[in-house]
């Protein structure tokens, strides 16, 4: 199956800085499927920008309501009449510092899947957590509300998990591959062999290979190295391997 890698460029970049990137990766044949997540004023000019390549452009967030009087907020219809194909939900920056709960991000993934969307569903515990033997109840926990989504028909071909350590993200210290694997291991085993798991952590070109080849790693979301077209390409590539 081919890997997923998917960037997520945060609350960075430029519309020249975003050309710098993009016209240095886009012409690439990369062996996986390549997405990148830019903030929502930028997702027009990337569609545009993408539009002869194979990388697809995403979102890194969206309102869990319909279209209608919520001041600020974007919905998933308008991110499909952009060009969007994708988009993140419940990044543990989002959960932490917009306090977004488990039941709302999964009604965000459902906004998504109801316009055909494909979600990525952002789990992970803190280092507390996990310090204190919780992180994998805490993962369950995060997941439980998709439990009713599933018995509402959703599939694994419509949204994925990227499994995020909170104490990996933009640290450079990415997880062990014995924490990775488990941690896949178990979230599969909550919801289904079917469903892709990414992680997220501190990747960077090269521990890419080391990462994407462990057991039940179906691809990386990377935060910090997809600003760099060079560290960036460097990554899709090791998806080949
Ligand atoms: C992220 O933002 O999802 C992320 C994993 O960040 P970084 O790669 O910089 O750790």
């Amino acid at each position: 199956m081919r890997k997923h890698i998917v960037g997520n460029w945060k609350m960075n970049g430029s519309v020249a800085l975003l050309r710098e990137v993009l016209d240095q990766v886009r012409d690439e044949a990369f062996a996986a499927d390549v997405s990148v997540c830019v903030p929502f004023p930028y997702l027009s000019e990337v569609q545009q920008r993408l539009s002869s390549s194979q990388i697809k452009v995403g979102a890194q967030d969206v309102s869990e309501y319909d279209d209608g009087a919520y001041t600020g907020e974007v919905s998933a219809r308008m991110l499909k009449d952009v060009g969007s194909r994708l988009a993140i939900v419940g990044h543990s920056e989002r959960r932490r510092y917009f306090g977004e709960s488990d039941a709302a991000v999964a009604s965000k993934l459902a906004r998504l899947l109801e316009v055909g969307l494909y979600g990525i569903y952002c789990v992970g515990e803190t280092l507390a957590e996990r310090d204190a033997g919780r992180a994998e109840a805490r993962i369950e926990a995060q997941l439980a509300p998709l439990h009713a989504l599933l018995a509402r028909g959703a599939t694994a071909s419509q949204f994925c998990i990227a499994y995020e350590p909170v104490w990996a993200i933009g640290t450079g210290r990415a997880a062990s591959g014995e924490q990775v694997a488990v941690m896949h291991e178990f979230i599969k085993r909550c919801l289904g062999p079917a469903f892709a798991v990414l992680y997220g952590g501190s990747v960077k070109a090269g521990n890419a290979s080391a990462l994407l080849t462990l057991p039940g790693v179906d691809g990386v979301l990377v935060g910090g190295a997809s600003l760099d077209a060079k560290e960036f390409s460097g990554i899709c590539r090791a998806a080949g391997c």
